[in-house]
């Protein structure tokens, strides 16, 4: 398969980095993004795991220590009682959307990365790929990348294929210093904090500050059980009256949807009561995952999100993607006799990798959105993804 030019769809985490990584190989790459501004503003933490931040610390002279924060603990707490359900060494580093999209974002350049442009139509040749744009425009490639997202367009017109709602969402809050009491603050400064839950629970941990300040900020993300129906468009839908499909962003909500929150939040324990009423902008977005039978298709492949969609709860999601980037770019590398056969044998890992961390995601969802079992420390449940052949279970589901 004879390949010069690839088009990346996406330029989030996942595209970006399949996008450095095959500019490094010598491609001649081009980002399609459909927002028309960069994604900087949007998001809240991320757990570093090594594949996230692979690129940045091998191929740049980005410190570890300039985009993220460590902590030395995690804790397990009874978020309606305050009860203590158990700590564990536990050193993690923390990161933020924003830190490393724009880091990835600095170092590809403005030159070949396109804003405003959302494909809606793909189609291909034995040759050749084609793109269709909202705007009425189009763009060819040897090759195409679709790194969109959970949502994948390009997935969608491939094979119909669209993400399942997990039945709950999360809302996600920052808190900057000074927002919250020193004491509450020292609570959750260092440390993964778990907020168990009969219904569903509470996660919270530091990240950087804002680009030029000092010190960090505190983020967490609460899941809500929410069955799929009239409760779940009322919550979805703006102030506008205008049902989101994803995510109600912080200026698109009710005054009534930060309510239901402010007053849910009144039934917590104090740490997490305080830091749910002190959050900046916070913002609801709906959990689905998706599975796939297939990431290759021709000369189109599926990658990150956009191939097998994932739950948050095991934090190696963008790990994920940028593990898929690492190695398309080593599958693309090889000799163009040879691509089909590499193109397959990549498909046959991610795959492999995808499904083992879907699976774990899903079982750990099953224990948090239920008040399930989820001693301290359980190896299964750890952070990152799957070694494959890995047991995913542990105990009974
Ligand atoms: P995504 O990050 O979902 O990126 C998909 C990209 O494709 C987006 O930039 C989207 O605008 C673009 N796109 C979608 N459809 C089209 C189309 N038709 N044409 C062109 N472009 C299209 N995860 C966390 O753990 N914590 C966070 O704080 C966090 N914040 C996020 C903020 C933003 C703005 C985004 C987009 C994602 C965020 N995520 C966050 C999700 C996280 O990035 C992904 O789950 C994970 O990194 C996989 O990345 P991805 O690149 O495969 O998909």
């Amino acid at each position: 398969m004879e390949i010069s030019r690839i088009a990346v769809v996406g330029g989030s985490i996942g595209g970006l980095t399949t996008a450095l990584l095959l500019r490094d190989a010598g491609f001649e790459v081009d980002v399609y993004e459909r927002s028309t501004k960069p994604l900087s503003g949007f998001g809240t933490g991320i757990v570093v795991q090594p594949e996230l931040v692979k690129y940045l610390v091998e191929r740049t002279d980005t410190e570890l220590d300039a985009i993220s924060v460590p902590s030395s603990t995690m804790r397990y707490t009874d978020a309606h009682t305050g009860d203590e359900l158990g700590t564990i060494d536990a050193a993690w580093r923390f990161t933020s959307y924003d830190g490393i999209y724009r880091r990835l974002h600095e170092v590809f350049g403005s030159e070949r990365y396109h804003l405003g442009k959302t494909v809606v139509g793909i189609g291909q040749s034995a040759d050749h790929v084609d793109l269709r744009f909202a705007d009425g425009t189009d763009a060819g490639a040897d090759f195409v990348v679709a790194a969109d997202g959970g949502s994948s367009v390009i997935r969608q017109r491939l094979i119909g294929r669209k993400s399942d709602y997990a039945g709950y969402v999360t809302w996600r809050g920052l808190v900057s210093p000074g927002a919250i009491d020193q004491s509450t603050w020292d609570y959750f400064d260092d440390a993964f904090t778990y907020g168990l839950l009969s219904d569903g629970h509470l996660i919270a941990y530091p990240i950087p500050p804002r680009d030029g300040e000092e010190g960090r900020r505190l983020n967490f993300q609460w899941y809500w059980n929410v069955p799929d129906g009239a409760q779940l468009d009322e919550l979805m839908t703006d102030c506008n009256g205008i049902r989101l499909p994803t995510s109600v962003h912080a200026h698109q909500l009710c005054v009534r949807q930060r309510k239901t929150l402010d007053t849910r939040a009144d039934e917590l324990t104090q740490p997490f009561a305080e830091l749910v009423h002190a959050a900046e902008n916070a913002f609801v977005t709906i959990v689905s995952d998706a599975d796939v039978e297939a990431t290759v298709y021709g000369r189109i492949a599926l990658l990150g999100d956009a191939a097998i969609t994932p739950r948050p709860h095991a934090a190696a999601g963008a790990a994920k993607a940028a593990n898929d980037a690492w190695t398309l770019a080593d599958a693309l590398s090889s000799e163009p006799g040879h691509r089909v056969e590499s193109l397959a044998e990549w498909e046959r890992t991610q795959l492999a990798v995808g499904r083992a961390y879907l699976a774990k995601v899903r079982q750990m969802a099953g224990r948090l959105q239920t008040g399930g079992d989820f001693p301290p420390g359980e190896p299964a449940f750890r952070f990152g993804l799957p070694k494959i052949g890995e047991p995913v279970s542990a105990g009974q589901p």
